[in-house]
């Protein structure tokens, strides 16, 4: 058995706390990972909080990069010394990720939050008991990490791990919801409405300027909406041509005179609030999209109304992980960050591993957008 230390969650609403664990014996479909980053993820202080369901004690982590130590028999596309981005896992066998949406797959529940192997088993051992594990295939708050193969994405090696960690799931899901989910450019969308400036609203407003400055008729407008000040100064600096403060404004006046009372081409929600998500789905406009993105609660309905929605022939969708399938799309953004147009740096923040509560404790008072904790 390999040792390794892991951050773990003991209870709902506890501080982790830094432990030696075991690591269960590598199996044919997995890699061990020597971590070198973990950024941190609002999912991850929302289960500590208890908005997602696990059972405990858990070793969550998400977003994890690091560097391959061994590989498992059946992996054939890696080898021991390649760096790698670690995403969402899917069993790329089933239907959807036989044609590469595996952001659809059929087993994207179990594998990302069953907290165990398919077939019950544990990653990460305790005392001799087991500590749920696998949180997206990777549960890469501990070094190292047993992996599952299809989380793992080959990356650049000449890119410093500690800044695209992240890709692994915010950066993927905010970018992605542009590239892949509003397609500006074959919808010829011109307005764009982005609700929360955290790291998947900045990188929605990353992707959106990346667009805009490719193809110029398209996103004359990405208006950016935040009651934080500093955000909405970043989000500027991001590329944001506008930037709206509901706590200083009146949203749907200021919308309605930036579109010329059209409303909104495209907009999507990253706050998770029912409020924004109902606000932005009627401030779409004719043949405009509405995405949702941020979960305000697993009982929550969003509220559409049928009759300007068929009469506009608007859509209102969800997205998660940017539909994006991880081992082509991370590649891409990897690219785009080297090349300096996905400046992601600017979001975050380093910590030790072991300051983890720290970290997070800067997340929640919104002091710091991505923090990012470095192993060593
Ligand atoms: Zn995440
Ligand atoms: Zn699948």
């Amino acid at each position: 058995m390999v040792s390794a230390q892991a951050l773990v969650l003991p209870e709902l609403h506890a501080p982790f706390q830094v432990l030696e664990v075991e690591l269960d014996n590598l199996r044919p479909d997995e890699v061990l990972v020597e971590m070198k980053a973990t950024s941190i993820c609002a999912t991850d202080p929302a289960v500590q909080r208890g908005k997602i369901p696990q059972t405990f004690p858990v070793v969550l982590g998400h977003e994890g990069a690091g560097i391959v130590k061994e590989v498992g028999s059946a992996v054939s596309n890696l080898t021991k010394g390649d760096h790698l981005v670690l995403s969402y896992d899917s069993c790329g066998k089933c239907r959807h990720c036989q044609k590469k949406n595996n952001f659809r797959c059929l087993e994207i529940m179990k594998r990302n939050f069953g907290g165990q192997r398919e077939d019950g088993s544990h990653t990460i051992i305790k005392e001799g008991k087991p500590v749920s594990s696998c949180f997206f295939g990777q549960s890469s708050f501990c070094n190292p990490a047993i992996v599952q193969a299809n989380s793992c994405v080959k990356v650049d090696s000449s890119l410093d791990l500690a800044v695209i960690c992240s890709l692994g799931c915010g950066i993927q899901t905010g970018a992605g919801s542009i590239f892949n989910v509003v397609k500006p450019v074959e919808k010829d969308v011109r307005s764009l409405g982005v609700f929360g400036l955290g790291a998947v609203g900045c990188a929605a407003v990353m992707a959106a300027h990346i667009l805009s400055k490719d193809n110029p008729t398209v996103l004359s407008h990405v208006i950016a909406v935040d009651v934080n000040e500093s955000r909405l100064k970043l989000a500027k600096e991001l590329g944001a041509t506008h930037t709206i403060n509901p706590a200083n404004e009146d949203v749907r006046a200021r919308l309605m005179q930036l579109t010329e009372q059209e409303g909104l081409d495209a907009a999507v929600d990253c706050t998770g609030v029912l409020s924004v998500i109902n606000s932005m789905i009627d401030f779409i406009g004719s043949g405009g999209i509405a995405v949702t993105i941020g979960n305000p609660g697993n009982e929550s309905k969003a509220s559409v109304p049928i009759l300007p929605f068929i009469i506009g022939a608007k859509t209102y969708c969800a997205s998660h992980q940017g539909n994006a399938d991880p081992k082509s799309f991370i590649p891409h953004l990897a690219s785009l960050y080297k090349q300096g147009r996905l400046p992601i740096d600017r979001l975050q923040k380093t910590y030790k591993a072991e300051d983890i509560n720290e970290a997070i404790a800067d997340m929640k008072n919104g002091s710091v957008i991505k923090p990012v904790l470095l192993w060593s």
